[in-house]
């Protein structure tokens, strides 16, 4: 930075840091903040770089002071699990423009800062591969038969490979976690040659069919709407598979590759 002159005809000024004490959103707070100050009149004169780092250091003062994330613990932790500014405002089901705002010092509400926690503390990166839950066969044979009830057909066969089921869990997992931030079995996803699949779904098959459905977690008013809201869309199995196979999400994976849960909000066909 090029150094100021005291406008009262000093000199140079020195940068400096300064405590400052304030009162901010009804909270006192002292920030350290660097200020060109005049060594003879003590005259303090800011530039626009020291007054931007002063409000950052303001607002995160004042979160320090509330116990609300800090704009740099919430780009950390948004890194740290692997999600893009984009990813984090769609599971949150707002827009970038806020997640923006509060990483460079814009103080975020407390329930907000409690959802922005939920979403990212209860999270691990490899969490964007299972919809932000764990794995329960008993739920997937439950959702199966949820579907073969509304659709009317026999989804899961001796001897299946899974081909339509797989697509049917897909897009519900899928909806959910775009509509609930969560999926609905925790199932993993690969891209196959024959669309998206359970991840190991050969050695899935058999341990889906023998689970108890007693034992799944049942279906929330609002999981169940997914489901209907799925099979509704894809009345027939051709319609299913059709549609999976049109999917940009699927088309541009890598074959074998996982399919990550932070790009629901690309499917097209729901
Ligand atoms: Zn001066």
């Amino acid at each position: 930075m090029k150094a100021l002159n005291c406008p009262k005809g000093h000199g140079p000024m020195a940068l400096s840091t300064i405590d400052k004490q304030m009162t901010f959103k009804g909270a006192d707070i002292s920030v350290a903040a660097k200020a060109y100050v005049c060594p003879a009149c003590g005259l303090e004169a800011g530039t626009p770089q020291t007054a931007g780092a002063l409000q950052l250091a303001i607002a995160d003062a004042y979160r320090v002071k509330q116990g609300l994330l800090t704009s740099s613990e919430l780009k950390d932790l948004r890194k740290s699990r692997n999600l893009t500014q984009q990813q984090l405002a769609d599971i949150m089901n707002i827009g970038i423009a806020s997640i923006k705002r509060w990483e460079t010092g814009t103080v975020q509400s407390a329930s907000m800062d409690h959802a922005l926690l939920m979403q990212l503390q209860c999270r691990t990166q490899a969490d964007n591969y299972s919809g932000n839950r764990e794995i329960s066969l008993a739920r997937i044979k439950l959702i199966a038969k949820c579907f073969e009830a509304i659709l009317g057909v026999r989804l899961l066969k001796k001897g299946d490979r899974l081909l339509f089921l797989a697509k049917y869990l897909w897009y519900a997992d899928f909806l959910s976690f775009r509509v609930l931030g969560r999926g609905l079995t925790g199932a993993s996803y690969a891209a196959i040659t024959y669309g998206p699949q359970l991840n190991n779904y050969r050695d899935l098959v058999e341990p889906i069919k023998n689970s108890d459905v007693n034992s799944a977690e049942p279906l929330s008013n609002e999981e169940l709407r997914i489901v209907q809201k799925v099979a509704e869309r894809f009345p027939t199995e051709q319609n299913v598979y059709d549609a999976a196979h049109s999917e940009k999400i699927w088309i541009e994976s890598d074959i074998g590759a996982l399919i990550p849960y932070s790009w629901a909000h690309e499917l097209t066909e729901i």
